[in-house]
């Protein structure tokens, strides 16, 4: 007897909507997330809908109603929790945007919690659009499956940023110059990495980081990253040692998929 096909089925298209989401509420969908649902994926009434909204968790929805430039969708089941986020911080120096942008959509994927842009005395950037970052993290999760996206926090100088630390929060700071091999150095808990702009931190933000008590210098290997290739490979490794990635639960689009596939 073939096992009865997942549903919602996986091809499913999945939107972020800004408003809390309750069963049997009514979601208005306009602009490019309109022409997406009717224009790219062509639905008709009745055609299902994931939607999440980064507080109460993620929904089974279905077209009620179409319009010329919107639709309305009606919110039938809750498929799953907001999920709990991995507890890692990345702390990124400005870097040029599309680079920067691309830091932000990784992170999003990669799982973080909170992405912190820095000010930093090499960066070639001195200002961040949080609407851009935004949009990409949404873009991101919507793809992913995330149920949560990343905390955007304010633009803030290192010298700051490093005042107001977290006493419980570990501090990774990715220094090409040398550090503790980072896989050696992550402990569990609470945790941030670090990472320079494109010409690295000078002399002074590189000792006033290493006298800060929560931070461990580490290093990322032998070879020079790019500031956004050593800001996915920290995040990776942090993700790998904290376990993230052995929870198969959260690879499942759907608790009821998970069940369909024995994964439960
Ligand atoms: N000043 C460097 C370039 C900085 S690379 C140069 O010599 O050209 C940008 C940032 O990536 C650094 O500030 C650091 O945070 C991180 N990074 C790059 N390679 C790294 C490594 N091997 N170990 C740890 N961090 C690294």
């Amino acid at each position: 007897m073939p096992a009865t096909p997942a549903w919602p089925p996986k091809s499913t298209p999945r939107l972020f909507v800004e408003q809390t989401l309750v069963e049997g509420a009514s979601v208005n969908i306009s602009g490019n997330s309109a022409h997406y649902l009717m224009g790219v994926m062509r639905l008709k009434e009745g055609a299902p809908v994931k939607l999440f909204d980064d507080i109460s968790g993620e929904y089974l929805a279905t077209v009620s109603n179409m319009g010329k430039r919107d639709l309305d969708l009606t919110v039938e089941t809750r498929l799953r929790d907001r999920e709990v986020t991995p507890d890692l911080w990345i702390c990124q120096a400005l870097i040029k945007k599309d680079r920067f942008d691309w830091v932000a959509e990784k992170s999003c994927e990669l799982g973080v919690s909170r992405f912190l842009p820095v000010l930093t005395a090499r960066c070639v950037v001195d200002k961040v659009k949080d609407d851009r970052l935004r949009a990409h993290m949404i873009e991101a999760a919507e793809q992913c499956e995330r149920t949560a996206l990343p905390q955007i926090a304010p633009l803030t100088r290192l010298e700051a940023m490093l005042q107001d630390w977290p006493a419980d929060r570990s501090l990774y700071f990715c220094d090409e110059r040398g550090g503790e091999p980072f896989l050696q150095a992550i402990g569990y808990g609470p945790g941030a990495v670090l990472i320079g702009p494109e010409g690295g931190f000078n002399d002074s933000e590189n000792a006033t980081i290493r006298a800060h008590p929560c931070a461990t210098p580490v290093s990322l290997g032998p070879r020079i990253l790019r500031a956004d290739t050593a800001a996915v490979a920290a995040i990776s490794v942090w993700m790998a040692k904290n376990g993230v990635w052995a929870d198969r639960r959260l690879q499942c689009s759907t608790d009821l998929a998970c069940k369909a596939e024995g994964e439960a």
